[in-house]
């Protein structure tokens, strides 16, 4: 089957978030058909409206088209989308269990709720990030739960890595695409199906499940780690009097290590990097195996994603009670509405803690924060309505809006003229020239150097 009569197959695409969403709408403007399938009403009923329910830059325009035209449609009916697909994309949460395994009661629930629904043969196609074992775990859910005799399907292993905040140019030039099945027919209609996302000649990797499983986690946990040693460089830095903005450059000129990554900050947050990391580690202790390395990312984070709130304290005289302080950037990093394990949160929640109280800004995370906080906080219109009234200011998102602030109007705001930067945007020496207190991740003030 040549890559043109795939079109004329309909692809459904099961959790309509971030992934689903995304991958559903690059397929049809592929040309393929698709349906997405979610459970949420209220939001399946806003996309046939043509309402977007997450921010992700590019993604309303190839929405729209594809809406328009018919390739793309939502349902709440996973019956009526399993039976005429035969491709059946998994894009379900598998957010962190208490124990911090991923939890897997989306996927599975679904997994049977589809086997009854196999009319054909079908690919169950698990796009969410699953500990090793899930591939199997979902056949023989199937194979017990209700294939009917006869009737054949394969499961594959396809995680995702698209970034957040650039999701549809990762989704549609993607650098690897990784396909995960021990099956030569299920590989071969995979490849033909992401063939139009490759003819920049990335690779598609094919791989055993288990394998593609790992690769995802195997990721993800490198990036963390990549992102921790740097914040851990970052820290030392601080003491010894060194600066990690030439470290990063001194350090990322060398091609083994690479560029990317290697922005000391606030650590890291977000829907991925937090959970898979747990994850990993508690599929480790399940094998016998203690993944040390994991076990500090862990815990420097924790502690990174705060380390600005000392800085706080001690420069407003050692408490925090009956402080206000200005937050700018709430979502976890730039170009997105998601605040999961967002860095800004985790501040904002200490400084609650200490009796602070809290104004924040983000372009596009007020909403979606609104959800976490409620009223405990207040919630600003810009980013000087934001330091209006506020002692000091904290910097959490690097939005390009924050980059070139009219710097008087903030010090004129704020009581005491202090930045605290979790995001390394500014230049140290430019923010003494304007008269601010500044404190960066693991570069010195002026003063100090
Ligand atoms: P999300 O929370 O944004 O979306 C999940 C969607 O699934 C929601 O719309 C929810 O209503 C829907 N849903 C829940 N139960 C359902 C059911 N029974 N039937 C139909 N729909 C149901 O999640 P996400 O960020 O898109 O992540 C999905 C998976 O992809 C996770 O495993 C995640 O780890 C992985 N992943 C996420 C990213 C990312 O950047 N967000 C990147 C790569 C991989």
């Amino acid at each position: 089957m040549q890559g043109n009569d795939m079109r004329n197959q309909t692809i459904a695409v099961v959790g309509t978030g971030y992934v689903g969403l995304v991958t559903g709408t690059c397929f049809a403007e592929m040309g393929y058909a698709v349906v997405c399938v979610d459970i949420d009403e209220k939001k399946v009923e806003k996309m046939r409206q043509g309402f977007v329910p997450i921010f992700e830059p590019g993604l309303k325009v190839l929405f729209d088209r594809n809406r328009k035209n018919g390739r793309l449609k939502f349902t709440t009916h996973l019956g009526e989308a399993v039976e005429k697909s035969k491709f059946i994309f998994l894009a379900l949460p598998t957010p962190p269990g208490e124990d911090g395994s991923a939890d897997l009661s989306y996927v599975m629930g679904v997994t049977r709720q589809i086997g009854p629904m196999l009319n054909e043969y079908k690919l169950i196609i698990n796009k969410s990030t699953v500990p090793v074992g899930t591939a199997d775990l979902v056949r023989e859910a199937l194979e017990q739960q209700g294939k009917r005799a006869g009737i054949d399907f394969d499961v594959v292993s396809n995680p995702e890595f698209l970034r957040e905040g650039v999701a549809v140019d990762d989704f549609m030039k993607p650098e690897r695409v990784v396909i995960g099945t021990s099956n030569t027919h299920a590989g071969d209609l995979m490849k033909q199906l992401y063939e139009p996302f490759v003819r920049n000649g990335n690779p598609i990797l094919m791989m055993d499940e288990r394998s593609a499983e790992m690769t995802k986690y195997a990721a993800n946990a490198f990036l963390a780690t990549k992102i921790t040693f740097m914040n851990e460089i970052a820290n030392l830095c601080e003491r010894v009097g060194a600066n990690v903005d030439a470290i990063r450059v001194g350090i990322g000129s060398d091609s083994r290590i690479g560029k990317q990554f290697l922005y000391a900050g606030i650590g890291y947050g977000g829907s991925c990097f937090p959970k898979d990391v747990q994850a990993l580690a508690h599929t480790s202790e399940e094998y016998g195996y203690q993944f040390k390395i994991l076990d500090a990312v862990l815990a420097v984070n924790h502690t990174q994603q705060r380390a600005l709130v000392a800085p706080m304290r001690t420069y407003l005289g050692g408490r925090l009670i009956g402080k206000k302080i200005a937050v700018w950037g709430l979502a976890f990093k730039a170009n997105t509405d998601d605040v999961r394990e967002a860095s800004a949160h985790a501040m904002i929640s200490d400084l609650i803690k200490e009796g602070a109280t809290v104004r924040v800004f983000d372009p596009e995370a007020i909403e979606t924060t609104k959800a976490v906080f409620g009223n405990q906080i207040e919630y600003a219109a810009d980013l000087y309505d934001a330091v209006a009234g506020c002692d000091v200011l904290a910097v959490c998102t690097e939005w390009n809006e924050f980059r070139k602030p009219d710097w008087d109007m903030v010090r004129d705001s704020l009581k005491f003229p202090a930045v605290f930067d979790g995001r390394n945007l500014y230049a140290p020496s430019h923010m003494k020239e304007l008269g601010f207190h500044y404190h960066s991740i693991g570069r010195p003030y002026p003063k100090e150097a």
